[in-house]
């Protein structure tokens, strides 16, 4: 194993057009209140842990232990009751994700997963969208982080611990990609001296992922040859943006 690639879930490889929101509102408002909002809080790239202490906060209720603790286990069981009621995928997969993993699968590329779902319901995610959770490994979820607070920046170090812990190797940073849709993304792949790859299928631009120093920015993964060449070699595959810091005069 010479090389990591380090997928998102959201916005990377699935939308859930908002499934996950309401669920976790759906939660919040069986628990707590029958008023519990979301409204005004930013999701993208966020880690449910610290989303849950936020809209607990934002609805006036401590974020003590016991209380978190419910959230999830409801979040978890109002998410498998939307999936169940749809009696079809929670999201839609994004073009080319099928292909792209389907194909770094078939070369024996090494790819794991870097998110911040909780992994009850990022595994539930995928699985109603057709993709195996047990395909990545290590997989790295929105709460395992070892630090208070919890941040997206520590996760890479996790997934570096968890290769060295159960394959004996000691994979340099730099032969990371973290593929993901939003500067946090980003920004936790370059602090940690990993290769960023951005998606602008979420709700981020590509001059913003570029902005926010990604290596390598992708509209989509919908040009499947072009995309695993940028994953496989570490080339940027003719595919990014420039820099506006790269470039004075824009
Ligand atoms: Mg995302």
């Amino acid at each position: 194993m010479d090389r990591l690639i380090l997928f998102d879930i959201d916005a990377t490889l699935l939308v859930t057009s908002g499934a996950g929101i309401a669920a976790m509102r759906d939660a919040g408002r069986a628990l707590f209140n029958p008023e519990f909002t979301t409204d005004g809080l930013e999701f993208a790239g966020r880690l449910d842990p610290l989303l849950l202490v936020e809209m607990l906060e934002l609805n006036g209720h401590e974020p003590t232990h016991a209380n978190l603790t419910a959230f999830r286990e409801r979040y978890g069981a109002e998410l498998h009751a939307l999936s169940a009621r749809r009696g079809g995928p929670l999201g839609t997969v994004l073009p080319g994700v099928h292909e792209v993993l389907g194909r770094l699968r078939a070369l024996g590329t090494p790819m794991g997963l870097l998110t911040g779902n909780f992994e009850e319901t990022g595994a539930l995610k995928l699985r109603s969208c057709g993709i195996d959770p047990a395909w990545f490994e290590p997989a790295v979820w929105g709460d395992d982080s070892p630090h208070q607070p919890p941040r997206r920046d520590h996760l890479p170090r996790v997934a570096l611990a968890r290769v060295k812990k159960r394959r004996g190797i000691d994979l340099p940073a730099e032969r990371v990609t973290i593929i993901g849709d939003t500067p946090h993304d980003v920004r936790c792949a370059r602090v940690n001296g990993c290769r960023s790859v951005g998606v602008a299928t979420g709700k981020y631009s590509r001059q913003q992922l570029a902005d926010a120093g990604a290596d390598v920015v992708l509209a989509d993964l919908g040009r499947v040859d072009a995309v695993v060449e940028v994953l496989t070699t570490g080339s940027a595959g003719g595919l990014s943006v420039a820099r506006r810091d790269a470039a004075p005069g824009l």
